[in-house]
């Protein structure tokens, strides 16, 4: 199968073929067909010697830049960048800016090109330099695409509210409501940096970037569980577990990132009764397995343990999952003591092979692109989406 590069060299070769012929009546009349000619001859026998990168330079030295033959340079620019050649990508799209002949517009297109491949090569400083130089300047759909790789540029540099400002100004016109996968998406910038303000102490700049993200995303439960973080550190339990409770509604989904955090404020309160009448109200609405543990816990407690692998054996026949089968199994194992005999060790195997299955499955997984861990992240680093990644039951 020919290699699309090859196939793109052979694009330009023909398109330089074309040319010179339709302009090889004036080749006697100036030197510049005749330079053209010997550039296009070097350029195909690089190609016949399989020396791509030399064929490139000679072609594009050779193809001249007008409307038609943008396109092509600007194909071959994208396709090397895909490639990861980004420093030819940079080089041939900077040689394209250089050259006379092409339109205010067309000079747009190229340097968003150009930005591109300064996101790629990590250059981000640059492409945002470039992409605010464009925005205020380029027709519309131009302009949303920059504001987008400036987005993208915030987000991996971790300006976040630049971020958010920068998505405002896709909406276009001031009070135009932006769509909604924007506004979840400006929620998690306002929740990143609510996240740094918790993390260095500052609960006032915290708490009004966490009401900014409620405000642009009602059912931003991230929001919700950093709060509960930032009330926890002040020993605002009450408060904590108020906002915990906003999450079941706010993205149910989240459930188990709410547990945990509930259950050290209730215990903090000395309120486990509560606390286990509200896992009974939560059970009745969600299928979630770590609402089912956390009232196996207090089962195991109040009755033993033969009660609580009980609950738990008869939750797996509605619910199969592999971190439960674990924990009855631990607490058969545990209500069994010091028992020897065949039962005993099918358990004790099973538990094994359990526990070696548990170690090498993850524990959350992103729905669009697969990546999978151990801990969870709200920016998938696999396909870079925000809230994709969701806790394996
Ligand atoms: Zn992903």
């Amino acid at each position: 199968m020919l290699d699309l590069l090859i196939l793109l060299l052979l694009t330009l070769a023909v398109a330089i073929g074309y040319w010179l012929g339709r302009r090889s009546k004036l080749a006697t009349k100036s030197g510049t067909v005749s330079g053209v000619q010997a550039h296009y001859i070097r350029g195909l026998n690089y190609l016949l010697n399989e020396q791509q990168d030399a064929a490139i330079d000679t072609f594009m030295e050779a193809l001249e830049v007008n409307a038609e033959t943008l396109e092509t340079h600007l194909a071959l620019g994208n396709l090397l960048r895909k490639r990861g050649e980004v420093s030819r990508a940079i080089k041939i799209h900077q040689n394209l800016l250089a050259r006379p002949g092409l339109s205010y517009e067309q000079a747009q297109q190229v340097q968003l090109e150009l930005a591109r491949d300064y996101v790629k090569s990590g250059l981000l400083d640059r492409a945002e330099t470039l992409l605010q130089e464009l925005v205020p300047e380029v027709q519309p759909a131009l302009r949303t695409e920059c504001l987008e790789y400036l987005i993208e540029i915030y987000r991996d540099e971790k300006e976040w509210l630049k971020g958010v400002e920068t998505i405002n100004k896709l909406a276009g016109r001031r009070f135009t409501r932006l769509p909604d996968e924007w506004r979840i998406i400006q929620g998690h910038f306002y929740c990143e940096a609510a996240a740094e303000a918790i993390a260095c102490d500052d609960y006032l700049v915290a708490r009004r970037h966490l009401r900014s993200a409620v405000d642009v995303d009602k059912s931003s439960a991230r929001s919700s569980l950093l709060l509960a973080e930032l009330e926890q550190r002040l020993n605002h339990h009450e408060e904590a577990i108020k906002a915990l409770k906003q999450v079941p509604q706010q993205q149910p989904q989240y459930i188990s990132e709410a547990i945990t955090l509930l259950g050290k404020s209730y215990s903090v309160l000395t309120k486990d009764q509560d606390f286990q009448n509200y896992l009974q109200v939560l059970q009745r609405d969600h299928a979630d397995w770590s609402i089912r543990l956390a009232i196996a816990h207090f089962i195991e407690r109040d009755e033993g343990v033969e009660a609580a692998a009980l609950y738990i054996g008869e939750a797996i026949q509605e619910s199969p999952s592999l971190r439960a089968v674990g924990q009855m199994l631990a607490l058969q194992l545990s209500s069994m003591g010091s028992a020897t005999g065949s039962a005993s060790e099918s358990i004790q195997m099973a538990d094994q092979v359990i526990r070696h299955l548990q170690s090498r499955a993850p524990q959350y997984r992103c729905k669009r692109c697969g990546f999978s861990g151990q801990r969870m992240h709200w920016l998938c680093p696999g396909c870079k989406t925000w809230a994709s990644i969701k806790n394996i039951q």
